[in-house]
Parts: structure tokens; sequence; C-alpha cells
């Protein structure tokens, strides 16, 4: 039993910038967009065996820019959009000042999906389009990997993640060819 849940192996994805667009605070359904190969990407991922689940930070609960059943229902549509692609969707609701222990980049979120699922860690990756994301990432112990504009310098130089990648779907071609973490 051990041994098999060992096998579990998740993409862990932000959500805004990352699958869909970011449009700053996201507060009507009308205005999710899926990014480009956000979709493709997923389904690639999905066929290799990664379990794939969404952790974003939604402090617009919070701020009272919109509600925690808005948020539920976003995720149910975007779900619908990508035809049931995502396993789960985690999100922190708090504020910054709130120094809850899972607005991201702290570890809250994945440490809850890691124990829900059985996921080893080794055989997982962070995929996001912050540097938080990447720190996330180095916090849990999992290969952080950043999807970034080519001209996007800024970021580009300072970075720490491990690759970077222009869409969701060079991510998966990659993780999917290669398989393992480095
Ligand atoms: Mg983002
Ligand atoms: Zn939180």
């Amino acid at each position: 039993m051990a041994a098999q849940q060992m096998e579990v192996k998740a993409v862990f994805l932000d959500r805004d910038g990352t699958i869909i667009k970011d449009v700053h605070y996201l507060s009507k359904i009308e205005d999710i967009e899926l990014l480009p190969l956000a979709k493709e990407g997923l389904a690639l991922l999905k066929e290799c065996g990664f379990k794939l689940i969404v952790v974003s930070n939604q402090s617009g609960i919070g701020r009272g820019y919109f509600s925690v059943d808005f948020v539920n229902e976003t995720h149910k549509v975007l779900n619908e959009m990508l035809g049931g692609l995502i396993d789960e969707f985690y999100f922190c609701p708090h504020l910054p000042e709130d120094n809850c222990s899972c607005r991201k980049p702290k570890t809250g979120l994945i440490d809850e999906a890691v124990k829900k699922f059985g996921i080893n860690k080794d055989k997982s990756f962070v995929v996001g389009d912050k540097e938080s994301d990447i720190e996330l990432g180095l916090n849990a112990g999992i290969t952080p990997f950043l999807i970034v504009s080519r001209n996007n310098e800024e970021l580009l130089k300072n970075t720490k993640a491990k690759r970077f990648f222009a869409n969701l779907y060079e991510v998966a071609r990659w993780i999917c060819l290669r398989g393992f973490t480095e």
C-alpha cells in the first residue's frame, strides 16, 4: 500500500497568469480566459500520469472584492472549460498581513494536497508565472518551473526557477519527455 502511494505524482499549478489570463482580481465569470496552449498542456500532463492541482492566492476574498462562493464558482466553470482536467483547487483567501500558513509562497496548500493524495514530491513539479510560485516550490521541496514571456528580462535575470517556458504546453512537453526532476 505504501509503495503504491509513492507513485502518485502531481503538477501544482498557479491559476492567474499560468492557466488563465491574469486580469488582476478576477471578479466576473465572463473574464475567465484560458491562456494559449494551457488546455493542451494540461491534457498532456494528465496523459503522462500527473494529478493536476491548482494552488492560488485569492486575497480578493480578504479584501472584500469577491466571496469564497464566487471563487468556487469560478473554479467550477474553469474546470468545465478544461473538460474536468483539474483534480482539485486549493486557494488562500487571506490578506498578506493575516500571516496565515497557506498564502504562497508558504506551503500550507501544497502540504494539504500532499497529505490528501499521498503525493511523492520528488516526482512532482510546481509551475507558475511569479517568483513567489518559484519560492513556493523551493519551500516545499518540489522542482519549480516558471512560465514567462521572453521579454520579461527582469524576471528572467533574477528567477531561482530551474527552467522557464513560454506556456503550459512547453512545460508539459518537457516534463513528459524527461519525466523526472533534475
Ligand atoms: Mg500567477
Ligand atoms: Zn491563507
